[in-house]
């Protein structure tokens, strides 16, 4: 996850681990900004952290609030539990995790407290401490001022050793003594004063400040962003069920998956990766998963026809969410990408979407069979397309 400029905002306590950045360096600065964000949103739905908090949030019910927890030593974090099976786990999320959600439109934010922090390093780890506000030392008492009625003198409450009274010595009866109000006594001048002044020291930083010149940070609490629910929802679940698909036909799958290109040499991310050897060759399933509110354009499917033109994918898979842009479409079926569009939660569209794998599989494992020469591989497939460009027009 990027947008470091939330950083600036965070409360400076170790909890909040940074996350590692994204990749895309480059590929993206052609986007415009609406094609980014919605290119940032997907990226977070397949951000493992992301889908984890996404799909308790969604198991937790409409209502459920992330709420900002002080710790002691640590200071405010987020946690979030959830029980699934009868245990209860708890996580950490990092506010710059949240509000980077948030700017994605995938979380909502609003008040929820707020509390002065160090004017130096924003940590909420602090001490206050009496002032005496002629001399300024700390050295100060408080104290409480009792009246002997009997005999009317009138001290501290301390001296009244044992309950008896230092001037005549009888012990305090109930109703024969009066508390006079609290005292602040300074015992470095004698100063005895009602109202002190108070200092703040920051434990993390030993900054001396005053209760003004502290800082207010707000703590935000976050919840599901429910107009984007039906999409989150669609998110979090076609890529578990993809998931789950792949498994089952023996494939070792890794969400997100990572690629290094053949000629660029740069890191490419895919949605999924998935993997499977069939008589010591290995079958590369490469997914993405691409998320708009009506229609996805067609920027992220030649980012990732790109990405997939630098390695050796056997089955190219590409899922739109809710669907993809017509032209789009046209440029999918060119490159026999297996296209996959709007919600994979019905059973019969899972069961589909899995036969249609099985059988590119087996078409993959039948020519791997057949091909007794092991150093040729696969002589028709996408390898021998050479320049992307030539790809892009649809050239074969
Ligand atoms: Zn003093
Ligand atoms: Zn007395
Ligand atoms: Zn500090």
């Amino acid at each position: 996850m990027k947008r470091s400029q939330e950083q600036k905002k965070d409360i400076g306590k170790p909890a909040e681990q940074p996350l590692n950045a994204s990749d895309n360096k480059g590929s993206v600065n052609s986007l415009d900004v609406e094609d980014k964000i919605e290119l940032e949103r997907r990226e977070a739905y397949i951000e493992p952290q992301t889908r984890d908090l996404l799909r308790k949030l969604l198991q937790e019910g409409d209502k459920k609030e992330i709420i900002p927890v002080y710790t002691p030593g640590v200071g405010f974090v987020y946690p979030i539990s959830c029980s699934s099976s009868g245990k209860t786990e708890t996580d950490q999320l990092s506010r710059d995790c949240l509000e980077n959600l948030v700017e994605l439109d995938i979380l909502h934010k609003s008040f929820y407290d707020s509390a002065s922090v160090c004017p130096n390093c924003n940590s909420t780890i602090m001490t206050l401490h009496n002032r005496c506000p002629k001399c300024k030392s700390h050295n100060v008492e408080k104290t409480s001022l009792t009246e002997h009625i009997p005999c009317g003198h009138i001290d501290q409450r301390d001296k009244y050793l044992d309950n008896r009274c230092p001037k005549c010595g009888e012990p305090l009866i109930e109703g024969q003594f009066k508390n006079m109000g609290r005292w602040y006594v300074c015992q470095e001048c004698g100063e005895k004063f009602e109202n002190p002044e108070f200092d703040l020291i920051c434990r993390n930083c030993n900054k001396n400040f005053t209760i003004k010149e502290a800082k207010i940070t707000e703590m935000p609490k976050f919840s599901l962003n429910l107009e984007r629910k039906k999409e989150i929802r669609q998110n979090v679940a076609s890529l578990e069920n993809i998931r789950d698909i792949l498994g089952d036909l023996g494939f070792r799958v890794e969400i997100p998956g990572l690629a290094i290109g053949q000629k660029s040499g740069m890191q490419h991310h895919f949605s999924l990766l998935a993997k499977k050897d069939v008589n010591g060759q290995e079958i590369v399933i490469a997914l993405d998963h691409a998320v708009s509110e009506f229609e996805v354009q067609t920027s992220p499917l030649i980012l990732y026809i790109y990405k997939t033109s630098e390695l050796k994918v056997d089955i190219p898979i590409f899922i739109a969410m809710p669907k993809l842009n017509e032209s789009a479409k046209k440029i999918a079926l060119g490159h026999e990408i297996m296209l996959i569009e709007g919600a994979t939660e019905e059973k019969g569209e899972m069961e589909k979407i899995k036969l249609e794998i099985e059988g590119k599989v087996n078409q993959i494992s039948q020519k791997i069979t057949i091909a007794d020469e092991p150093v040729i591989e696969e002589p028709e497939t996408k390898q021998e397309t050479k320049s992307f460009f030539g790809k892009l027009i649809g050239k074969k």
